[in-house]
Order: structure tokens, then C-alpha cells, then sequence
């Protein structure tokens, strides 16, 4: 086979999100926005239904309408972008709840949906989605009349405990949401950290089911297997890849393996970064061309590796990530379209 495997273990996603509703009192929804987080938001969204997730969150219409046919009837399916123009009928047949974001949009709703849910989201200081204190005060008594079926809000430093943003959007949340009558939702994976303060009634974790940080106890849920085209043997002084930018020092043996920048292994790992086979790591050499890695397996006991593995056990998301100076979340969801998708444990 001329494609990598990408192997997606639904027995630890569904345990990571087990372990992430232990952590509060409230409600755990999931959060499986970008075809959840690369890894298929239909396997995904059924794998964490069919160990109690009620309620999903996806960024846009279209992804919600496909996680409703996945899904079926039952689970609530929340929108963040909110009720765009163009949207009603899908969001009408498919039975989406759009988190709207501005007057402009609880307008659009109530007007196009008469009695239709939807929720409300507020800006607390992140500046991206939501009602500002100003405007929310301004229309809180129409849109409460209209019975939300949740008002959330989004933070900006929830990775970093420490920061003085967590609690000042914490305070600013409390004063909009003051005496109201209606579930509320803060946290997502790294507010769940931050302790009970912030778990209000709905939890909406993403990447912590899906292996990342800021969730250091999750179970890795993806690896990643690729095949080995080629291998042959360097004399000292030869070199490998565009730019000449590995020579070998010594003999050498290099794989040739079957994926590249193309599928989503960002050029910018380069040489940091290793291939392994069982516990032994074998250094990337020369640069990530499109479609290839050349991979130093002079140290690999075994001569004519059949696949090496970019992600496995040992190594994460999180050490990729690190390695092209990114996030997790970034290197999921860039996972190529050419990897075969196998899922275990669902
Ligand atoms: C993506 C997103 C989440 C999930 O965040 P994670 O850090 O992946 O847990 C929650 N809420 C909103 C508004 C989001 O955009």
C-alpha cells in the first residue's frame, strides 16, 4: 500500500471523555467542529453518543446538517457560528441550535424561526464571537423572553492556569449572566482544568477527547503508520533530499516513506523530528519533500522496515507540534485526505 494509515482508537476517545465528565458536576458536550478535529466527525460524534454525550458543538451550518444525519434524531447539535444569513432551512430541517452571537442574528432567528431553540453567546474579553456587555444589555430582556437553551462564552487563556485573562472573563460572565434562569456553558478542554469555578452547567471539551493538551492525562488516540517505499545505502559524504540538507556522516541506510508536506506533516519539523519502530527512533534526514521523508534507519535493527510510525504511543500531537512550532490541534486537523482512516475499540 502507497498510503499512510491513520488509526483512530474510539475506545480512548470515549475514555477521555469519561474521564473529562468525572472532572465536573455538569453536563459534558463534545466539541467536533472541523469533522471532529480531523478524525471524522461522524464516527466521532456516534462513538461519543453511544456513551451518553448528549450535546455537540460544531463551528458551522454544514457541518452541523452532516453531524445530524450521522447522528440522527436526539442529541442537540449547537452551532457557533451562530444563524448566518442562508442558513434557516438548514438549520430548520436538520434541527440545529445556532449559538447567535449579535442582535443582528437573534433578529435573523426569532424572525425566520419563530420559536425555533437557539442559544446566545457572549463575548467576555476574547473579542472574537459574541455579544459585547453593551449590546447584551441592550436586547437580555427580548432574547431571555424568547427561552435560550443556553448562553455560553469562550476563553482566550484557558491552556495557561495562570493567567489573570481566565479569571477576569470568569468575573465578566458572572456579571452578564447574573440571576438568569438558564444553563451556562464556559468551559472547554483547558477551563475544565481550571477547577469547578468554571464548569457552570455544560462543559464543551474538544481537544482533550481527541489526545491534546492542555489535557496532560489523556490517552493518545491517534497513530499514525506509514509505508516504506525504498531503502538504500549512503557512503559518507552523500547527501539526501531537496537542498542537499542532509549528508551522512558515515554509512548510511535511509527509508524512503510515503507521505509528506501534502498530507499534513508540516515542512517545518524537518530534522527534528523521528520515525520509530516499536521503541527504537529513527531521525527525519533532509527536508520534507510533497509526498516522501527520507528517515535515517542506519541504528534500526531491522534492515528492510516495512512502515515506520510518525505518531504512536511515545510520540504525540503534542511532540509533533512542538517539533514545527504549532499546536495539536493544528497537526490533527491538517491530517491528510490521502491516509487510509481505520477506527478500533468503537
Ligand atoms: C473549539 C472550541 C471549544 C473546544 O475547545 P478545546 O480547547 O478544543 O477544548 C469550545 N468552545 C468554543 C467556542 C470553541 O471554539
Amino acid at each position: 500500500m502507497g498510503t499512510a494509515t491513520l488509526t483512530i482508537d474510539l475506545g480512548a476517545l470515549t475514555a477521555n471523555w469519561r474521564a473529562l465528565d468525572a472532572m465536573s458536576a455538569s453536563e459534558t458536550a463534545a466539541v467536533v467542529k472541523a469533522d471532529g478535529y480531523g478524525l471524522g466527525a461522524d464516527r466521532v460524534g456516534r462513538a461519543l453518543a453511544r456513551v451518553g454525550a448528549r450535546t455537540f458543538f460544531v463551528a458551522a451550518a454544514e457541518e452541523g446538517a452532516a453531524l445530524r444525519q450521522a447522528l440522527g434524531p436526539g442529541p442537540a447539535i449547537n452551532v457557533f457560528s451562530g444563524h448566518m444569513r442562508g442558513d434557516t432551512d438548514m438549520i430548520g430541517d436538520m434541527a440545529l441550535t445556532p449559538m447567535v452571537n449579535s442582535m443582528d442574528q437573534l433578529v435573523r432567528h426569532v424572525e425566520a424561526l419563530p420559536g425555533h431553540p437557539f442559544g446566545i453567546q457572549l463575548d467576555t474579553g476574547m473579542n472574537r464571537l459574541g455579544m459585547e456587555p453593551g449590546e447584551w444589555g441592550a436586547v437580555r430582556d427580548i432574547a431571555m423572553a424568547q427561552q435560550p437553551t443556553v448562553i455560553m462564552s469562550h476563553l482566550a487563556c484557558a491552556d495557561e492556569p495562570d493567567h489573570a485573562m481566565n479569571a477576569q472573563q470568569l468575573a465578566a460572565f458572572r456579571e452578564m449572566t447574573a440571576d438568569l434562569d438558564v444553563p451556562l456553558s464556559l468551559a472547554n478542554t483547558g477551563g475544565i482544568l481550571l477547577g469547578e469555578d468554571y464548569h457552570f452547567d455544560l462543559a464543551r471539551p474538544g481537544i482533550g477527547l481527541y489526545g491534546g493538551a492542555p489535557y496532560a492525562d489523556a490517552r493518545p488516540v491517534v497513530t499514525l503508520a506509514i509505508p516504506v517505499i525504498q531503502c538504500r545505502d549512503l557512503e559518507a559524504g552523500e547527501t539526501v533530499g531537496y537542498g542537499n540538507s542532509f549528508t551522512a556522516t558515515r554509512p548510511t541506510r535511509i527509508a524512503t516513506v510515503a507521505a509528506g508536506y501534502a498530507d499534513g506533516i508540516i515542512r517545518a519539523m524537518g530534522s527534528g523530528t523521528v520515525l520509530r519502530q516499536g521503541d527504537q527512533s529513527c531521525p527525519v534526514a533532509g527536508r520534507i519533500s510533497m509526498d516522501l521523508i527520507g528517515v535515517d534507519i542506519t541504528d534500526l535493527e531491522d534492515p528492510d522496515p516495512k512502515s515506520l510510525d510518525l505518531l504512536d504511543q511515545s510520540q504525540g500531537i503534542d511532540r509533533l507540534a512542538d517539533a514545527a512550532g504549532t499546536i495539536g490541534y493544528e497537526i490533527l486537523t491538517s491530517m491528510g485526505a490521502r491516509y487510509q482512516r481505520r477506527y478500533t475499540g468503537g
